[in-house]
């Protein structure tokens, strides 16, 4: 499958974007790479950043309409999910985006609620109630690397994996195909769990949930998804290869999400 879209971009102004992450040497990347639709989505992790985040959503914004390009592009966010019932982003700065990317797994960080006692299948459960709440929330296009629980621990993830009741995973899929949210595809991520996300891609299918792919590149070497052997998967998948493997195809992707509002 040809990548064309690219809908998870950190810039510069996220503090773990790389200074060459400008939004104008990402739209030349993306245009070099044949990309046709694309989302910034720099990270608003506290409700506190609120008002910083709008700053630079502003900044973004006035940055893409300075680069007009053939590639769409999009000004979003990358909320986290604080809790199952709480989000960073509030749903009146949502709607001043073109589309919002939700993370339910940002365990790493402090606020982030985790399950009391943190067992792999504490972390599923808790993880699936993070996407249903997300779910909830009504303005959400994207759950942002979904059930890779790879920001506690690489064996806690592994085992993770495991973890996630078939009962459990099929109501988030229909919950998520009712309020029309997409689950992200990330090459660089699900090349770790290949058969698992080939079964995802199946079953989502079954339900009616879309799919969008993102590469979260924080410096300009993975905008876009460029044809490039994936370096921790000993060189044998490209990005293109792992969306093969896992069956995606063109028609399960969104394409694209607008909000009317934000483009008027
Ligand atoms: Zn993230
Ligand atoms: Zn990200």
């Amino acid at each position: 499958m040809d990548i064309q879209q690219d809908l998870h971009i950190h810039t510069f102004r996220s503090n773990c974007g790389k200074p060459s992450n400008t939004v104008q040497a990402i739209i030349e990347t993306l245009e070099k790479r044949n990309i046709l639709l694309a989302g910034l989505t720099d990270h608003i992790d506290t409700v506190e950043q609120q008002p910083r985040f709008q700053t630079i959503a502003a900044a973004n914004r006035a940055d893409v309409s300075a680069s007009p390009s053939p590639c769409r592009v999009l000004v979003g966010a990358e909320a986290t999910m604080l809790s199952p019932q709480e989000c960073a982003l509030s749903s009146e700065m949502a709607r001043r985006l073109d589309f919002v990317i939700v993370s339910c797994n940002h365990y790493h960080l402090a606020v982030v609620e985790k399950p009391k006692n943190p067992t792999p299948a504490n972390y599923a459960s808790h993880h699936l109630a993070m996407i249903r709440g997300a779910a909830q929330l009504g303005f959400v296009t994207i759950i942002a690397h979904p059930f890779l629980n790879d920001y506690c621990d690489v064996q806690l993830a592994k085992q993770t994996m495991k973890k996630y009741k078939e009962k459990e995973l099929v109501e988030t899929l229909q919950q998520l195909a009712k309020a029309r949210v997409a689950l992200e595809i990330n090459p660089y991520r699900v090349v770790n769990a290949l058969g698992w996300f080939k079964d995802l891609v199946v079953e989502g299918r079954r339900h009616g949930v879309k799919f969008s792919l993102g590469s979260d590149s924080h410096m300009l070497v993975r905008v876009g998804c460029p044809p490039e052997p994936i370096e921790d998967a000993k060189g044998n998948y490209t990005p293109q290869k792992v969306c093969d493997s896992i069956g995606l195809s063109p028609e399960d992707l969104i394409w694209p999400f607008l909000n009317p509002a934000a483009v008027a």
